[in-house]
């Protein structure tokens, strides 16, 4: 392909007097500028033809990676297939003109189908009421503490400031915490991944407000102790939240209300499908157990056959929680309730066999190559700590460099950090028996490599538009507005 005359930077493109467009004559007259506001010399800008302009965007579109391109297994993400079907309902003119002001008698459709949501989500999950508000995971969980918070000030527990989070946690959970103001306390893991039951008995006092826990664990592992946990943080007059992002293991089986959790949130663009790349878009709707209910940001609600938006505004001169404005991310609702629709009552309950199966086949189709710290059955994802084999001094960014040569997204890498060569696969429940052999021959052909030459995967990737970045040189120093290449650069 030859990328290289279209892929350059614009400005490389550009040739003097080019024009791309022709405007209309101009009908209304002129007004002068003041000097002031005028610029003193002209701005340089890419001057060129528009099939040059079409096909340097195109070009650029094509050097990115996404599900439809190729087998994505980004563990703790869930970046699983976008059904198409979910893309034209959210692209139905009814749906794409919706303005977030307008009259609620003109937009009971889309507020039924909010309604319809919350339900769903409220018996996939067994907790009593959903809010949409939220705009992302992280944004769901500081709504869910701080809703927390609420529940305990009517207690008159004001000082319930401390948050237990797993040291396996997501980086957002304690990051969530200390938005909130909260307190930031961190309990062991036993070395089979789970949370250290004994540790967190010792941490709960009556200065904690809530132990946020995920399961399954960022490790993948189904948290066995999860009764005896609830119980002991109920006695303690703390809440139990569930971190919900990567629901898809759980859905149809198993139920975070059933288990004694009080809060938590889910990721409608993990666990329910929508393309979310590069950090958005999403939705994290919050449920909680019906103590809580009256606590909520907002809730679409039925009064009669109508639909109406119920937005919390603090009884008795409590402060209102508010997350957001208008409904939330509507496009990724109506992406998560048609992908639910289509899927059914009975198929839903697929989705979490299917992903722990393909994640299990994955396990042990490579743990004779790749390290398996934690060798037991896992649900949707799993953590391998890099290669077994260290020897030959291939780390775990080399075994990812590499993949993208051979047309693989990879693994994530260095994340959780309990062990030191991280590499997080997971699955998802859509990929075919075929798809996940190619990628398991992939991941013995890359260990083979390291063996009998270990320079080629150190130097990947190869095949690329651009090799290895040095991502700590761009962390620093970036460089966001565009220069030219001096010689020595190019
Ligand atoms: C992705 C994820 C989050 C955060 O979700 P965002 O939408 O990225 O804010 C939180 N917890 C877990 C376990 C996750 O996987």
């Amino acid at each position: 392909m030859n990328n290289r005359l279209y892929g350059n930077l614009i400005f490389e493109l550009s040739h003097a007097g080019r024009r791309g467009f022709s405007l209309p004559a101009n009908e209304f007259g002129t007004h002068d500028m003041p000097e002031w506001a005028q610029r003193q010399t002209a701005a340089a800008l890419p001057e060129c033809d528009e099939m040059t302009v079409v096909r340097h965007y195109t070009n650029h579109s094509q050097n990115n990676f996404g599900v439809n391109n190729g087998f994505y297994p980004l563990g703790s993400c869930t970046m699983k297939y976008n059904p198409v079907i979910n893309e034209e309902m959210t692209a139905l003119p009814l749906m794409q003109n919706l303005h977030p002001a307008q009259a609620e008698d003109t937009c009971q459709g889309v507020l039924s189908m909010m309604y319809g949501l919350q339900h769903k989500l409220s018996a996939l999950t067994g907790l009593s009421a959903f809010t949409l508000n939220p705009f992302a995971g992280a944004h769901g969980e500081l709504t869910g503490l701080m809703l927390i918070r609420a529940y305990h000030h009517e207690k008159g527990q004001d000082q319930r400031v401390k948050v237990i989070v797993p040291d396996s946690a997501h980086g957002t959970n304690p990051a969530s915490a200390a938005v909130c103001g909260l307190e930031v306390v961190e309990v062991k893991s036993t070395a089979d991944g789970m949370v250290d039951v004994d540790d967190l008995r010792a941490l709960l006092d009556d200065k904690v407000a809530a132990v946020m826990m995920t399961n399954p664990n960022t490790l993948g592992l189904f948290e066995r102790q999860i009764p005896e946990i609830a119980r002991l943080v109920h006695a303690s007059g703390a809440l139990l939240y569930y971190d919900g992002a990567n629901l898809n293991p759980m859905l149809g089986v198993c139920r975070p209300g059933d288990m004694g959790f009080d809060v938590m949130h889910i990721n409608l663009h993990k666990t329910f499908s929508t393309p979310h790349g590069g950090g958005g878009p999403g939705s994290g709707p919050v449920g909680v157990i019906a103590a809580m209910e009256h606590l909520l940001p907002s809730t679409v609600v039925k009064d009669g056959d109508k639909y109406t938006m119920r937005r919390n505004h603090g009884q008795d001169g409590q402060t209102p929680i508010s997350v957001g404005a208008n409904a939330g991310n509507v496009g990724v609702m109506i992406r998560a309730y048609t992908y639910i629709l289509s899927l059914g009552r009975e198929n839903i309950k697929m989705v979490g066999p299917l992903a722990t199966l393909n994640a299990n086949y994955i396990k042990e189709a490579l743990k004779d190559d790749y390290l398996l710290p934690i060798d037991t059955v896992c649900k949707h994802e799993f953590v391998f700590d890099g290669l077994k084999d260290k020897s030959t001094g291939v780390t775990t960014m080399d075994v990812a460099k590499r993949l993208l040569d051979y047309g693989y997204h990879a693994p994530t890498i260095y994340f959780p950090l309990l062990f030191h060569e991280s590499l997080m696969i997971e699955p998802t429940e859509n990929e075919s028996k075929q798809t996940i052999d190619a990628f398991i021959a992939t991941m013995h052909r890359i260990a083979e490599e390291a063996r009998t030459e270990p320079d080629t995967v150190k130097s990947a990737p190869h095949n690329t538009p651009i090799g290895r970045v040095d991502d700590v040189l761009a962390a620093k120093h970036p460089v966001l507005t565009y220069r030219q290449m001096t010689a020595e650069e190019a």
